[in-house]
């Protein structure tokens, strides 16, 4: 019931000459069931993937956005920018912003505004440090991050979101949740929805990030509240990311 989301986050990494291979390969690709699949290129590259990945699966994202309007903000990047490059998704609150660039819980709820009010679909990332995890505290930062913004939307706001679930201790280090260690906390989130509202616990998707990759993506893929993934250093790779989006 819930189309699974596939997002190659390529982080400061890429180059033409990679967006162009990833549209070559996927314009022949071909999927068992219904998938959505979104490569996350950096700014520069937005242009080069819409054309490439036209008459392809492959949709845009964007990996983060200023909530303001245009102005005197050098260096930033806006919504409206986004959507008229084509950008059907954008990353919010990715722990790398949190933690290099000190976004909080309020810069991930104006970001989001910010995307759904110019028609971007938010990608909402959440996750526990391994300080956090170690302390117990996982359920309570993690649903923390997320009340902070969907405490604020109203009904249509909501439905509108992708939540990713990325642990931080998870990501990019090759060490992956389990399974059940990501389902747990993935559970927890979707119970959560079910509080805000029934229906909107059964559509919105949720992903797993963190050391996905080829060889662990179908298990964790399997597992009833995981809805896809947001995948950095295996979607660099047409093969990997390619087995990630057939696992799905
Ligand atoms: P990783 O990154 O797959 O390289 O761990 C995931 C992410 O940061 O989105």
């Amino acid at each position: 019931m819930r189309t699974p989301l596939i997002a190659g986050n390529w982080k400061m990494n890429g180059s033409v000459e990679r967006i162009r291979a990833f549209g070559e390969a996927f314009a022949k690709a071909e999927f068992a069931a219904a998938l959505d699949i979104a490569v996350i290129p950096p700014f520069p590259y937005l242009e080069a993937a819409r054309h490439a990945f036209s008459g392809t699966p492959l949709t845009l994202g964007a990996q983060t956005l200023n909530p303001q309007p245009a102005g005197a903000h050098t260096g930033e990047v806006n919504a409206a920018m986004l959507a008229e490059f084509g950008v059907t998704y954008v990353l919010v609150g990715h722990s790398e912003r949190r933690q290099c660039y000190g976004e909080t819980n309020e810069d991930a709820y104006q970001r989001v505004r910010a995307a759904l009010d110019a028609g971007l679909v938010p990608v909402l990332c959440v996750g526990e440090t391994l300080a956090e995890r170690n302390a117990g505290a996982t359920r309570d930062v993690v649903l923390g991050q997320v009340a902070a913004v969907m405490q604020r939307l109203n009904a249509d706001q909501r439905e509108r979101l992708v939540i990713a679930y990325e642990p931080v201790w998870a990501i990019g280090t090759g060490l992956t949740a389990t399974p059940e260690e990501a389902q747990a906390t993935m559970g927890e989130i979707r119970a959560y929805l079910v509080t805000l509202d029934n229906a909107l616990a059964e559509t919105l998707r949720l992903l797993y990030g963190g050391s996905m990759k080829a060889s662990n993506a179908a298990e964790l893929l399997a597992q009833p509240d995981i809805d896809g993934g947001l995948v950095g250093g295996a979607s660099l790779q047409i093969d990997d990311f390619f087995a990630i989006c057939q696992s799905a």
